[in-house]
């Protein structure tokens, strides 16, 4: 079921729910790795419970429509990176490349990957010679992290931190780590 609406704009648009739209992609078997159970709270994309936006495949701009075989739900930060381009393959192809199976890991590891770009090393790599135990190592770095989260903030519309500032945490978080066991870093 539809329901016309009127936005803010004055505009008439079908409203769409995010069940309607998972429902219309399950039939239509597109190769995801995502769990369809959870696909309409969770970003298609990243995997994390977000905000999401009914995004259009083919933009609004370029005659997509919003009907449920033109949109797909993924966060602000996902929509930011996803391409933006006439031919829908374009979308899909992205989609199934970068999409995670595993839920809640994908901006770190993504963060992770920005802190090599940044530092020209791997994050903590100077504490495997160090005789640091690394359960312990782990659990003071949970601890760390609310911390460093603090000095940072999620820009308007991305719904969370993008990559680069999560690599800048990991390097607050290595720099506290490396001044408590004595260990210098490069
Ligand atoms: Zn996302």
């Amino acid at each position: 079921m539809t329901d016309r609406g009127v936005n803010y704009w004055g505009e008439d648009r079908m409203s769409i729910s995010n069940q309607q739209i998972v429902a219309y992609w399950v039939e239509h078997e597109v190769d995801l790795r995502l769990d369809w159970s959870t696909a309409h709270e969770r970003c298609w994309r990243c995997g994390y419970r977000s905000s999401l936006e009914q995004h259009l495949v083919v933009p609004a701009s370029m005659g997509g429509s919003r009907t449920t075989d033109n949109v797909v739900l993924l966060c602000g930060r996902c929509v930011s990176e996803s391409p933006s381009h006439l031919d829908p393959q374009y979308l899909w192809r992205w989609l199934r490349a970068t999409s995670m199976s595993s839920t809640d890991t994908y901006w770190t590891l993504r963060g992770w990957e920005e802190f090599e770009v940044i530092f020209g090393r791997k994050p903590l790599e100077c504490f495997k010679e160090a005789a640091v135990d690394h359960r312990s190592l782990n659990a003071e770095c949970r601890a760390l992290a609310a911390d460093e989260f603090a000095k940072t903030v999620v820009r308007f519309g991305e719904g969370r931190l993008n990559p680069s500032t999560i690599a800048c945490v990991i390097a607050d978080i290595e720099k506290k780590l490396a001044d408590r066991h004595g260990i210098k870093l490069p």
